[in-house]
């Protein structure tokens, strides 16, 4: 649109940046403040989440299906991964973490156990109970996928500490799934591994590359 005088051209700018100002505005009033509040700290917590999960191995990474080594030495490096695994956990909402998540190939996990944070480094499986349960599980490297898979009820786990000295673990459901999936993660093993074949179908529907959210 040509103007023939420069001052008209002038006052329609500023007439446009006005209106824009006034329409922003209108909108951080219309919006309950404390609803407005919760909404943020949500957001950042997912914005959190994201950047976690970004940091964690993703479904394709090779090393994902690789065995982890045995821990020779529980020395201060070994303690610095586990806190660095705990902080991430945490961060990405999730209730355990392998080394090899991280690309990290030795046998250690972290995991949350009845609220507390625990490490276990060299673990074995050395009791199961009879009872399966099936149930949907999740995982940090698979993101959306939930699939279900049968699990031992309850479970004894042995390893070392952070420190460590040795641990023995009896641990019922909730805890015991947790394990046998970290401990599934160190053999190189994931949930898809473990479901039945239609759910796997479904799950490798969900692990296609997505377009991104916003082009067009
Ligand atoms: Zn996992």
């Amino acid at each position: 649109m040509a103007e023939h005088e420069h001052d008209h051209d002038h006052d329609d700018h500023e007439h446009g940046a006005d209106e824009h100002g006034d329409h922003e505005h209108g909108d951080e009033h219309g919006a309950d403040e404390h609803g407005a509040a919760e909404q943020e700290a949500a957001f950042e917590r997912e914005a959190r989440r994201m950047v976690a999960l970004a940091r964690i191995r993703q479904y394709g990474d090779a090393v994902l299906r690789m065995k982890a080594r045995e821990v020779e030495e529980v020395d201060d490096d070994v303690r610095r991964l586990a806190e660095r695994m705990t902080a991430l956990m945490h961060e990405a909402q999730g209730v355990g973490l392998a080394a090899t998540q991280v690309g990290v190939l030795q046998r250690v996990f972290v995991f949350v156990d009845e609220g507390e944070d625990r490490v276990l480094v060299n673990p074995v499986i050395t009791k199961r109970s009879k009872d399966i349960e099936l149930d949907d599980e999740g995982c940090l490297s698979l993101r959306e996928v939930l699939v279900p898979v049968e699990r031992s009820v309850e479970v004894t786990i042995e390893g070392l500490d952070e420190n460590g000295r040795p641990v023995a673990l009896e641990l019922g459901l909730p805890s015991s799934r947790i394990v046998q999936h970290e401990l599934d993660h160190l053999d190189g093993v994931l949930i898809l591994d473990r479901t039945d074949e239609e759910s796997r179908r479904a799950a490798f529907g969900k692990l296609r590359p997505q377009p991104v959210l916003g082009s067009r």
